[in-house]
């Protein structure tokens, strides 16, 4: 949250003239969607407390969070899209609050002072739906109710079709969740579970994420679930989870995560979180979401090797080191399908990566996009991801060697793990680190910000 500086109350915050776009309580100033996120206010942690009913996708929420005002906040946002609120308090007191869009607006008895942390407590229930995105060809993220079951693939604005939060991936946080529900349900969240606790109402799972994670990344599954641990050779366990009936084969490349962490971890360094896993989903996609520690596969996702590997590379590009700002998404889909491209070459050779890398080069140059440092909101999950986006770190690979290249992704990882970062920022830091530094930036700007792609 640097980015609000020093300007405060809301008339100045307007007037400064920032990079960004100016922060307002509505949203944090994100130039692709200025209305996600809520400026002056930094999340530190998140207490999703649900009884969900999975047969008629009915939730009763309780969310408990704990921010801090980063100036004075008469008022504060958070993002939420549909649902009925029925209570919110603020420091134990009740506040008003209305509704704009996918705004919630929170008046506090009292002005919460600059810097003072606070606890607010939102009581809500309703139908949860996903939520339309310009970027995603699908009918909306967030939340998936699908037969009795319910998956979370939240990229990039999803999580406030579920619950209110500030929904910008530079403001993470700490979650705990409390997960009722009636059996033969099972409920799965991000991170550890902690406890399972018997009540009249049901089953209550609870799971813990202590390490920051940014809202998209919230993942939940609730269904008829079966589970599998399969230990690591160095006491680590891979944790899976799919619906009961589905056949071994639909999620045979996740029984590999243990494999290819450890093969990942000797190019970027240590895993950064402490689960390792993933979930099956009945979803009919072929897509999968890197969900921290956790990622959710598409039903027919969970058998293919490369795409276990682009989102577990996510665990350290993406999900530890996060865009900052929406357009920077290369530093998350350009380093996690290159992360694809580097298990490709370790399991099947290196015929197999110039294979990956003349397919995208023939691709990128066919589909002239636009660069992988701007792709525009319509194309972040497109060419300039996943096809310009690893060939820049290709040619960057061929022009520093392979010892200096891992090194550089290491020490990027190390520098920047639990924060965010912009595309300009690793463009600076590689250029630093380099023995030809002009020579290494201005390849780097010509991969990332040219209209048309190098060599063509
Ligand atoms: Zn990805």
């Amino acid at each position: 949250m640097g980015f609000v500086g020093g300007c405060e109350p809301w008339a100045v915050v307007l007037a400064c003239a920032l990079a960004w776009g100016d922060p307002s309580p509505s949203g944090v100033g994100d130039p692709y969607y200025p209305d996600y996120g809520n400026g002056g206010m930094d999340v530190l942690r998140y207490d999703l407390d649900f009884t969900i009913e999975p047969s008629d996708n009915a939730l009763r929420g309780v969310v408990s969070l704990r921010m801090r005002a980063l100036q004075e906040l008469p008022l504060f946002h958070l993002d939420l899209i549909g649902m009925d609120v029925d209570a919110i308090e603020v420091e134990g007191v009740d506040a008003s609050f209305t509704r704009e869009a996918r705004e919630l607006v929170i008046t506090p008895a009292r002005a919460i002072p600059a810097d003072a942390e606070v606890d607010v407590v939102v009581r809500y229930h309703g139908e949860p739906e996903g939520v339309p995105d310009p970027a995603v060809p699908i009918e909306g993220v967030g939340w998936f109710w699908h037969g009795d079951s319910i998956w979370v693939l939240s990229e990039p604005g999803g999580s406030a079709g579920f619950f209110p939060c500030n929904d910008h991936p530079s403001d993470k946080a700490a979650y705990t969740f409390d997960l009722t529900v009636a059996a033969p349900y099972v409920a799965v969240a991000n991170g550890t579970l902690t406890a399972t606790t018997e009540s009249e109402r049901g089953v209550t799972y609870s799971w813990s994420a202590p390490e920051p994670m940014a809202t998209y990344l919230v993942t939940l599954a609730v269904g008829e679930l079966g589970e599998k641990r399969i230990p690591m050779a160095d006491g680590r366990e891979v944790v899976l989870h799919f619906p009961k009936d589905a056949p071994e084969k639909r999620y045979a490349a996740l029984e590999r995560s243990g494999e290819i962490v450890t093969f990942l971890e000797t190019k970027f360094g240590p895993y950064p979180f402490a689960t390792i896993g993933g979930v099956l989903s009945s979803l009919p996609i072929g897509a999968a979401l890197e969900t921290q520690g956790r990622p959710v596969y598409g039903q027919s996702a969970g058998a293919s090797e490369s795409t276990v590997a682009h989102e577990l590379a996510h665990q350290w590009f993406g999900n530890s080191v996060t865009v900052a700002r929406w357009q920077d998404i290369w530093v998350s889909e350009g380093f996690a399908e290159y992360g694809s491209w580097l298990w490709s070459e370790h399991a099947h050779g290196r015929a197999a990566y110039d294979r990956e890398v003349a397919g995208a080069r023939t691709f990128a140059k066919r589909a002239r996009s636009r660069p992988s440092g701007d792709p525009g909101v319509k194309q972040m999950f497109g060419v300039p991801s996943y096809q310009r986006g690893p060939l820049v770190l290709h040619e960057l690979r061929e022009s520093l060697g392979d010892e200096a290249f891992f090194a550089l992704l290491r020490a990027w990882h190390e520098a920047k793990k639990y924060s965010n970062a912009t595309v300009d920022e690793f463009v600076e830091f590689a250029a630093a680190r380099s023995p030809h530094e002009a020579a290494t930036r201005a390849l780097l700007r010509a991969w990332l910000f040219d209209t048309v792609m190098p060599g063509n």
